[in-house]
């Protein structure tokens, strides 16, 4: 039977301590014992249905993640205070001293940086490739080699990668695939085409409201246990908890995750096809000329559309600028980073969200000063917006 992450995450019900709705918020850092002598187990094993400390687990959070796990098919989850943080804590719960990560060159900035700059302190280095092109991928690879990581479609350049045969890849090598689903959730479900861990800063689309910073990890239960641990592992050490309050409020936004998309995805889908007529330079998946456009059609899950997230190469960052602070004068949304909000936001990746990539290497991988990246909203007269789009054009330099 075809997957569909939309009835998966439905399935999920929880009721409140009186019945409620909504799963009742556990407002608590510590937790009480009756016995002595459980508070001793827990600390040595894990009891099910038993809370110790909330950096630990919180039932809130656990219900947010049980959630998360049904959405990405994986055997269970863990959120964390940020996408950076999921992201940190998995390559460190992997890598050791010495290892090395094999990495697409087009990832978000910060996880650039975090791979090129601050792993080395670790011993832990990474090789960036052209994620696209298989060959370079496996020459990449050494013995050293223990996590294949890239973006189910890059951020910035909105690239797609082909998840089934890089877990071939990963396989034959006995490397963990790491994939950051954070611009496909329902879209695409990694791990049924072969990914290890999926990773997705919950700041984007699946909370939806641009309104906290957070993110999650999705696996099997030996690692999603295994970053508990209170002696080795990474969320409990390094310590990114989510706060309870904040995990209720993203389960109740994750609710309406599938109408969301897909009003995002069919915005952007018509601004495309009708931004290319005006003779804009227009990446979007969606789009048959897209050079990933049929193996993402190949992948996907059934009606969740092509994302909401579009680039435009206005030719020059100048006219760029001057055409987001004109797009934000007209209403069509804000000059902003980050995506997934319900107000279409843009941002130039190469002076914001890609800055960290050294210039000679957002040139040669096509991040040039011109882009304009858009995270359409959920505008309910996309026709409308259009016709702003394209007036802001008009008056452009
Ligand atoms: N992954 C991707 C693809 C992102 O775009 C971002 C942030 O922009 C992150 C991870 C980091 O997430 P957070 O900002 O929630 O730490």
């Amino acid at each position: 039977m075809k997957f569909d992450p939309a009835s998966s995450v439905q399935d999920h019900q929880y009721f409140g301590e009186f019945g409620g709705v909504n799963p009742s918020i556990e407002d608590s850092s510590t937790y009480t014992f009756l016995k002595a002598d459980k508070m001793e187990e827990i600390f040595e094993t894990s009891l099910e249905g038993c809370y110790l400390y909330s950096r630990h687990w919180n039932p809130t959070n656990k219900y947010l993640s049980d959630t998360l796990a049904a959405l990405e098919n994986t055997e269970s989850a863990q959120v964390a205070s940020s996408g950076m943080g999921a992201i940190s804590c998995t390559v460190m719960q992997i890598c050791s001293s010495g290892d090395e990560i094999v990495s697409a060159r087009t990832v978000y900035g910060g996880t650039y940086a975090l791979f090129k700059n601050f792993l080395p302190k670790f011993n832990v280095h990474t090789t960036f490739v052209n994620i696209i092109n298989l060959e370079e991928v496996k020459k990449a690879i050494t013995p050293k080699t223990k996590i294949l990581y890239c973006e189910t479609l890059s951020n910035p350049l909105l690239e797609v990668a082909d998840i089934a045969a890089l877990s071939k890849i990963a396989k034959a090598h006995n490397l963990k695939l790491v994939v950051d689903n954070t611009f496909t959730p329902m879209i695409v479900t990694p791990v049924n085409l072969g990914a290890d861990i999926v990773i997705h800063s919950l700041t984007k689309y699946i909370n939806g409201s641009s309104d906290t910073v957070a993110g999650v990890i999705c696996a099997n239960n030996e690692f999603i246990t295994s970053l508990s641990d209170v002696n080795n592992g990474a969320s409990m050490l390094l310590g990114p908890v989510m706060d309870s309050m904040r995990a209720a409020s993203i389960l109740k936004n994750l609710r309406t995750l599938h109408i969301r998309v897909k009003q995002h995805s069919k915005n952007a889908q018509f601004l495309s096809e009708r931004l290319k007529t005006l003779g804009i330079k227009v990446v979007y998946p969606g789009m048959t000329e897209h050079p990933q456009h049929e193996l993402l059609t190949n992948m996907m899950n059934t009606e969740f559309g092509y994302s909401g997230m579009l680039l435009m190469d206005v030719g020059s960052k100048k006219r760029a600028y001057q055409l987001m602070e004109m797009m934000q004068e007209e209403k069509i949304g804000y000059l902003a980073v980050s995506l997934g909000f319900y107000k279409t936001l843009f941002s130039a990746p190469g002076s914001s969200t890609s800055s960290e990539i050294p210039e000679d290497e957002r040139t040669e991988t096509g991040v040039s000063e011109g882009l304009v990246r858009m995270s359409i909203g959920l505008d309910n007269d996309i026709e409308r917006t259009y016709s702003k789009i394209k007036e802001c054009f008009n008056k452009l330099d």
